[in-house]
């Protein structure tokens, strides 16, 4: 058995059938300064990145190709709106 020492960021889960939904769109600029504050981990295509900045919050989702990245993003929310639906997206409650 290989263990992998690389894995330091948390992974999703796979979501429940009745997950939360959210709205993905083309990326554009929202907040002025926003800063990535949590992330999930490298080793999977697709990486979800909570983003901080004046007061709201956003997630990034990256798709990793083979020719480039995908990036979609949601609407913003205030922090702690944000950071539970980043908890609810970890656990497989939202995607
Ligand atoms: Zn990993």
């Amino acid at each position: 058995m290989i263990l992998l020492d690389e894995c330091l960021s948390p992974h999703v889960v796979m979501p429940q059938r009745d997950h939360i939904r959210l709205d993905w769109r083309e990326p554009y600029p929202t907040l002025e300064r926003a800063r990535s504050v949590a992330w999930t981990c490298w080793c999977r295509a697709t990486i979800y990145e909570l983003y901080e900045g004046g007061g709201r919050a956003f997630v990034r989702r990256t798709l990793q190709l083979d020719d480039g990245h995908q990036v979609h993003e949601t609407s913003t929310w205030t922090i702690s709106e944000a950071r539970a639906i980043w908890m609810a997206l970890l656990s497989g409650k939202a995607r």
